[in-house]
């Protein structure tokens, strides 16, 4: 690896200080520290042979800037990936991987605990175009093997599963698909590339929501996929056809958040697990769905590849009316309701994961709550659910 100084380094892909070096280069911008905000569409050509020849960097906005490519960088520095390319959301990114990669009348195999909205992407756009979506049990780790066909252009897993939190034998599945020769992709927003590095376990492209942790501060949208180098150049071809352009604010926001992303990780790391564990004792609780504890499905493969946690996990209450769990949420002073997370604000939302799964199903009956553990002090959090869980009670 080199960094910014152009020394040979012996730092991880998955370090704080990678975080901190990537995809840097302070001369080329008179020494500032970060990158200016390129805005632009057009780029000018001293004459008509060289913008036929278009033999420079950039040649259009919507192709790239210094700016896209500092993070582009910096990203595929993290993720161990040939290259990356930016997306207007985390949305965007995982539909365009489909898209490069899916092809009609042929099968795609798909993790049922997947993001619900990618889903609908899957079942309501994808499904039309003559695209055959086949949904498999995430825990299934290498018998993915076994529903692999002729036909099958594309293993996709997300993993953990953002609602329900199994994580996946992600080796064995991205081994069984190699050996049929079929691409593989994974929504790694969970862990970020701090604590997972999906190329690493050999699967062909790493997505993520930059929206979330990269970010960190809930005011983006942004997205990326980090390609290995087998499948950069059919995955790039068709990238830039496609269109798909992030806006220059956001992309310099997300920088901007990556520099810190390690001592912020490590903070919701550390709240988001004393939480689980506090909840799991509580009696209103019947699971606390976090893969750092044992009773999660998966836990063993979180302990064998994955370098921490985030703060995004799951309870099951004990059944009770919806209305009980609502009280709870709804007093609360320091979790927001609302969707995302990743930001330096805890949250709590109702979910249903019990609507989106026909293949794994959901072993729980209560309601359940996400949450996402930000950056407050801990006791104030736990107070906070205390007084929720008063509140839940005396709706009962
Ligand atoms: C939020 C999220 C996305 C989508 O990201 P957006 O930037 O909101 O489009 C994809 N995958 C997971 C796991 C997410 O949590």
């Amino acid at each position: 690896m080199t960094t910014s100084k152009g020394k040979k380094s012996h730092i991880s892909a998955g370090s704080a200080t990678t975080i901190v070096t990537a995809g840097r280069a302070p001369e080329a911008q008179h020494g500032f520290v970060n990158p200016p905000v390129y805005h632009g569409s057009t780029v000018l050509f001293a004459n008509a042979e060289s913008y036929r020849a278009r033999a420079r960097p950039y040649v259009y906005g919507r192709r790239g800037t210094p700016t896209s490519a500092a993070l582009e960088d910096a990203l595929s520095t993290l993720e161990r990936a040939h290259g990356t390319r930016l997306y207007p959301s985390g949305l965007a990114a995982i539909n365009t991987v489909f898209m490069i990669f899916a092809r009609a009348g042929h099968h795609v195999l798909v993790s049922d605990n997947l993001y619900w909205p990618a889903r609908r992407f899957l079942d309501e756009v994808l499904s039309r175009m003559g695209v055959e979506v086949e949904y498999f049990d995430t825990t299934i780790g290498g018998g993915v093997a076994g529903l692999i066909r002729d036909t099958t252009n594309l293993v996709y897993v997300e993993s953990p599963g953002s609602m329900t939190f199994e994580v996946a034998d992600v080796p064995a599945i991205a081994k069984a698909a190699k050996s049929a020769g079929v691409t593989t992709a994974m929504d790694n927003t969970w862990a970020s590339p701090l604590f997972f590095r999906p190329i690493e376990h050999g699967i062909d492209v790493s997505i993520s929501a930059a929206t979330k942790h990269i970010g960190g501060h809930s005011d983006i949208m942004l997205g990326y996929a980090s390609v290995n180098e087998q499948t950069w150049a059919a995955f790039d071809r068709d990238n830039a056809i496609i269109g798909q352009s992030a806006g220059p604010d956001d992309i310099y926001l997300g920088l901007r958040g990556l520099r810190t992303l390690g001592v912020r990780l490590r903070q919701h790391m550390q709240t988001g697990i004393a939480l689980a564990q506090w909840l799991r004792g509580r009696d209103e609780v019947a699971a606390v769905l976090h893969p750092a504890l044992p009773s999660c499905p998966g836990h063993e493969f979180w302990k064998r590849d994955f370098d921490g946690a985030c703060g995004l996990f799951s309870i099951v209450l004990e059944p009770v009316p919806q209305a009980a769990a609502d009280a709870l949420i709804d007093g609360l002073e320091f979790f927001g309701i609302g969707a995302s997370w990743g930001g330096f604000e805890s949250l709590a939302v109702p979910a249903n994961p019990r609507a989106n799964r026909p293949v794994m199903g959901f072993p729980h009956d209560g309601p359940v709550i996400r949450l996402h553990a930000g950056l407050e002090d801990i006791e104030d959090l736990k107070r906070d659910l205390e007084q929720g869980f008063a509140r839940l009670r005396a709706a009962l």
